[in-house]
């Protein structure tokens, strides 16, 4: 049986054509899912969701305006009627170090990474618990693990460790309602915010401090994703899943 069948998928930054939240709106419609993709500039979000079949939608949304979270998310229900899967996958990293980090800079991180976490879940909440269900998988990093990963900055760690943090809170306040908030930790996956930026010979050198040799594939996330958005995970919640090919071992 498809794991998604008949239920709707939010997914926040999901427009970009090599990355992780198209990847996953594409594995989620494969399986039975009806896929609403957010992202910032809404024709890029609309081509990415008629690519995929012409019963998805895109939306405009930067995660880190409240109202515009709002905004999508009543889009959203008026097109759909529910929300059954939130994926919190919007993110952007800034490969400094603590002392470069300027007062923008860590507003500008911690706003679209940590912030947006909370504003498009307190968006779309409310609807889970009228529907009485309810998961949300939220986007981590094996940086808020390690204390900083190959390319994101002490900023984009303390983002990122602080929606584990919120998402297990949340998991907390809302099992009651049958909704379950749980978080990926990917280590370093190929799409434009990471291995665009590395030479071939820095790809190398990582994948050889990697138990499996190789840097992820979207895919990969998705699928842990995926795992978290359906029912095989029915009575996980705050957990939290490494995908990084062994390399906290
Ligand atoms: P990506 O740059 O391809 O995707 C990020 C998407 O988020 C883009 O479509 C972008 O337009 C969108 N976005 C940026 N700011 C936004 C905002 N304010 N509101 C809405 N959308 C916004 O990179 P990716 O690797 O697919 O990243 C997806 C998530 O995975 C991010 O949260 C990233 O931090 C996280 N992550 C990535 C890696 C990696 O190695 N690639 C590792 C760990 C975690």
């Amino acid at each position: 049986a498809l794991l998604l069948d008949g239920k709707v998928a939010m997914i926040s930054g999901a427009a970009s054509a090599r990355g992780i939240g198209l990847a996953t709106a594409r594995l989620f419609a494969s399986h039975g899912a009806t896929v609403a993709i957010l992202d910032l500039d809404e024709g890029a979000a609309i081509e990415a969701a008629t690519a995929i079949g012409p019963q998805h939608r895109g939306y405009a949304c930067n995660v880190a305006d409240k109202d515009a979270c709002l905004q999508a998310t009543e889009r959203a229900i008026a097109d759909f009627g529910r929300i059954d899967v939130l994926i919190n996958n919007a993110g952007i990293t800034q490969p400094v170090k603590t002392l470069e980090i300027d007062p923008a800079s860590w507003d500008r991180i911690l706003d679209v990474n940590l912030r947006g976490v909370l504003y498009l879940s307190q968006a779309v909440i409310p609807h889970m618990q009228a529907q009485g269900s309810g998961s949300i998988a939220c986007m981590s990093s094996v940086s808020a693990q390690r204390g900083g990963g190959i390319l994101g900055g002490p900023h984009y760690s303390a983002a990122k460790a602080g929606v584990l943090g919120l998402a297990k809170a949340m998991a907390r306040e809302f099992g009651p309602s049958n909704i379950r908030v749980n978080c990926v930790t990917p280590g370093l996956i190929q799409t434009d915010i990471s291995s665009g930026k590395l030479s071939d010979q820095q790809k190398t050198e990582i994948a050889a401090s990697i138990p499996l040799n190789r840097l992820g594939n979207a895919e990969e996330v998705a699928g842990a994703y995926l795992f978290l958005a359906s029912n095989l995970s029915a009575y996980i919640t705050g957990a939290v899943i490494d995908v990084n090919g062994g390399m906290l071992i």
